[in-house]
C-alpha cells in the first residue's frame, strides 16, 4: 500500500512537471497575442513614508490577465518576454499605461502621486529607451517629477559606461532613478554612487529577517546609514509586520512598502485607497466637472 502511494505521488510529481513545461510553452506562445490583445494590467502598491506613515507614492506591477489561466505573476512571464524580445513592446506598454493612469487619476480629482515602473535588462539595453520615455511623458503630459524608474544592480553593471550615460539621459528628463532589490547583487554602495541614482530599495530578503538575525540587522542598519550619508533615499520592500517598521524607524529608513500597509491593488481599488488616504482633491474635481 505504501508502495502504491509512493507510486501515485511519483505520477503526481511527473504530471506537475509536465504541467510546468506545458505552461511554459503555452505562455511563451500566447505572449505575442496577449500583447496584441492587451491582456495585461498594472497593479499599484503604495509607498509609505516613515515615521508619519503617510502615502507618498506607488509602484506599478504588471500582471497577465490570461483568458483561461487567470492572473499570472510577472515572475512567470517576464523571463519569457525577455528571451523572446517581446519585453520591448511589453515594456513600452507598461510605461505608457502607467503614465496614462497617472493622468486619469489627476483628471478624476486626485492629488498627484509619484509612480515607479520596473525595467528589465533587455529593455534597459534598448538603444532608444530614453527617447521612448521622453516621448511617452510628453504625449501623456506627465510631469517627470512624478515618475521613477526601478533598475537593478546587474542591469547597470552589464555595461557600466553606457548605463551611466543612459541614466544621465533620464536625469535630464527630470525623472528619478531607484536601485531595486539592493543587496542581492555584488556591487558596493561606493561603486553605485558612480551612477546618478536617487533611491535605494533594500531587497525584501533582508527585511524578512529583521529582528531575527543580528548580522542581518547590522547589514540593514549600515546600509541605511551609508545611503543616508550619501544623500540617497532608502526604501525597504516586503515589510510585513510592526517589528520591522519599528526597527526601520530606529535606523532612520525613510520609506517602506509591503503587505503590512497594502498588497498591490488594481486601479479601481488603488483609487479607493487614495480616497481613504486623503488624496481626493475636491476643488480639482469641481474644476474638471465644470469643463
Ligand atoms: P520587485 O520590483 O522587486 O517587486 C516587489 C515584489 O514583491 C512584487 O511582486 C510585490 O507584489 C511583492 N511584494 C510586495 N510587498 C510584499 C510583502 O510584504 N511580502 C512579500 N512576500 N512580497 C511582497 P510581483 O508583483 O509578483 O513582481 C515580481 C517582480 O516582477 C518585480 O519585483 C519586478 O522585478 C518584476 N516586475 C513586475 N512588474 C514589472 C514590469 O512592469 N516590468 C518589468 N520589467 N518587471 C516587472
Ligand atoms: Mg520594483
Ligand atoms: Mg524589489
Ligand atoms: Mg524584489
Amino acid at each position: 500500500r505504501a508502495k502504491s502511494t509512493a507510486h501515485n505521488m511519483y505520477f503526481v510529481y511527473e504530471n506537475k512537471m509536465a504541467d510546468n513545461i506545458n505552461a511554459h510553452l503555452t505562455l511563451g506562445g500566447g505572449l505575442r497575442k496577449a500583447i496584441e490583445e492587451e491582456q495585461f494590467v498594472l497593479h499599484y502598491q503604495p509607498k509609505i513614508r516613515l515615521p508619519d506613515e503617510s502615502v507618498v507614492g506607488a509602484e506599478a506591477l504588471i500582471r497577465w490577465s490570461h483568458p483561461e489561466l487567470g492572473m499570472i505573476s510577472p515572475d512567470q512571464f517576464i523571463p519569457l518576454a525577455e528571451e523572446s524580445g517581446l519585453i520591448i513592446p511589453l515594456g513600452e506598454w507598461v510605461i505608457c499605461r502607467a503614465c496614462r493612469q497617472l493622468q486619469e487619476w489627476r483628471e478624476a480629482g486626485y492629488r498627484p502621486i509619484k509612480l515607479s515602473v520596473n525595467l528589465s535588462s533587455r529593455q534597459f539595453m534598448q538603444a532608444d529607451l530614453v527617447d521612448m520615455v521622453q516621448r511617452i511623458l510628453e504625449e501623456t503630459g506627465v510631469d517627470p517629477k512624478y515618475f521613477e524608474l526601478e533598475l537593478t544592480e546587474s542591469m547597470l553593471m552589464a555595461d557600466a559606461q553606457q548605463s551611466i550615460e543612459k541614466l544621465h539621459g533620464f536625469r535630464k528628463l527630470g525623472l528619478t532613478l531607484s536601485i531595486d532589490d539592493f543587496g542581492t547583487g555584488y556591487s558596493s554602495l561606493a561603486y553605485l554612487k558612480k551612477f546618478p541614482i536617487q533611491t535605494l530599495k533594500i531587497d525584501r530578503s533582508f527585511i524578512h529577517d529583521l529582528g531575527l538575525d543580528c548580522d542581518n540587522d547590522a547589514i540593514v542598519k549600515a546600509t541605511v546609514a551609508m545611503a543616508n550619508s550619501l544623500n540617497l533615499k532608502v526604501i525597504a520592500e516586503g515589510v510585513e509586520n510592526r517589528t520591522q517598521v519599528d526597527i526601520l524607524n530606529s535606523y532612520k529608513c525613510q520609506e517602506v512598502q509591503g503587505y503590512l500597509f497594502s498588497k498591490p491593488l488594481n486601479s479601481v481599488d488603488f483609487a479607493l485607497y487614495m480616497d481613504i488616504h486623503g488624496f481626493y482633491n475636491v476643488s480639482v474635481a469641481v474644476e474638471n466637472d465644470s469643463v
